[in-house]
């Protein structure tokens, strides 16, 4: 366990990662000595960036109910030192759908930003004082307080919507696009400019001593290319279905046979998921986390069908091989059992998905034979 859980909000975990408590420790230091302020600029920094990452926190939030508006389900938002991650199961590729998640992120930011300007009016806080901050000489008061976190808020939801895919503007930038190109082309060009982006900022950081800027850059520029691969992974399936890669020789498991079992079959033939059959009928699935976790607090005699998944909904031979990649991608499986008419076939894996694919790139001729067989 990286993380740690705070609270749920609409079913989404909030979790603050393991190292998250270093960013407090910097700022309570860099507050602490760069104000000359000492304690009393400690507990500032610290309260600072306490609240700053519960902007982060709305923010992510923002992205999050609009994804669950479009049905798309959030399993957390990962709080760490260089930010938050609102983690969706997909991603959708109906450009409007990504156009909205995106910008609902700054948007809350600058709905803040708007009832905070109006508190300041009401209050008479003086937000010209928020330009000291900015210099560095707000001192350690309540409005400093303000100041910076206002400032703060304006400045994440401007720097997120920089064209730098795969943050929020890099998505927005994506998303216009594919309403005009095609989905693969569009976002070819958006992880460029994205990579191009998160250059520029890794070397203006190296030069200006930006530590947490050379870490962004590095998350943008590996992000891009990550996401760009996965959606040509994808539009290269496009069109194949399982029965043109799945494996029909796999073993399988009766609900009767017990975990000393399963490690013996697991040994003897390599793999780690298993579908359970009682006679011919598909009954349920032995996934290699199951039973990674069975082994270790269930006795050994304990049968397969007291831990196997009943809750995994088996492929058919005609679902397309983009749907099963997205299904294992947003379930995290490593393969789906193959079942028609209540048999099951088999399964198919990451592995044979990565097999289609390497053949659609050398010998696309070889799959289309099988395809009209
Ligand atoms: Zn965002």
């Amino acid at each position: 366990m990286t993380s740690l859980k705070l609270f749920t909000v609409r079913g989404i975990d909030i979790r603050l990662h393991l190292t998250f408590p270093l960013i407090l420790l910097w700022a309570a230091f860099q507050f602490g000595t760069a104000s000359g302020a000492g304690l009393a600029g400690a507990v500032f920094g610290v309260a600072a960036v306490s609240l700053l990452f519960v902007l982060i926190t709305l923010h992510e939030l923002g992205h999050s109910m609009a994804a669950q508006h479009y049905g798309v389900p959030v399993k957390q938002i990962i709080l760490s030192p260089i930010g938050g991650v609102a983690q969706m199961m997909r991603i959708p590729e109906k450009p409007a759908q990504e156009f909205v998640i995106a910008i609902a992120g700054p948007a809350v930011n600058f709905v803040i930003a708007g009832l905070m300007w109006g508190t300041a009016v009401l209050f008479n806080i003086n937000l010209g004082d928020t330009l000291a901050v900015l210099s560095g000489y707000g001192g350690v008061s309540l409005s400093a307080l303000f100041g910076y976190i206002f400032i703060y808020n304006i400045f994440l939801a401007l720097f997120n919507l920089l064209p730098a895919f795969p943050m929020d503007g890099g998505r927005v930038f994506r998303s216009l696009l594919a309403m005009r190109l095609e989905y693969v082309r569009a976002t070819k060009i958006a992880a460029t400019v994205g990579r191009g982006v998160a250059i520029l900022m890794g070397i203006y950081g190296l030069f200006n001593g930006g530590f947490f800027m050379v870490l962004i850059a590095i998350f943008i520029y590996s992000g891009a290319t990550a996401e760009e691969r996965m959606v040509k992974l994808r539009g290269s399936l496009r069109g194949y279905t399982v029965q043109q890669a799945y494996s029909p020789s796999v073993y399988q498991l009766s609900p009767y046979h017990n975990l000393q079992h399963v490690v013996d079959f697991m040994l003897m033939s390599g793999q780690s998921n298993f579908p359970v059959s009682q006679g011919e009928s598909y009954v349920g699935f032995l996934t290699r986390e199951r039973l990674e976790q069975a082994l270790q607090t269930r006795a050994r005699h304990t049968w397969v069908s007291d831990v196997m998944r009943r809750d995994v909904k088996p492929v058919t031979l005609l679902t397309d091989i983009y749907e099963v990649q997205q299904r294992l991608d947003a379930e995290q499986l490593d393969a789906l059992p193959v079942v028609e008419n209540g048999r099951c076939l088999g399964l198919i894996t990451r592995r044979n998905i990565q097999e289609l694919y390497r053949l659609s790139k050398i010998a696309p001729g070889s799959l289309s034979k099988v395809q009209s067989a």
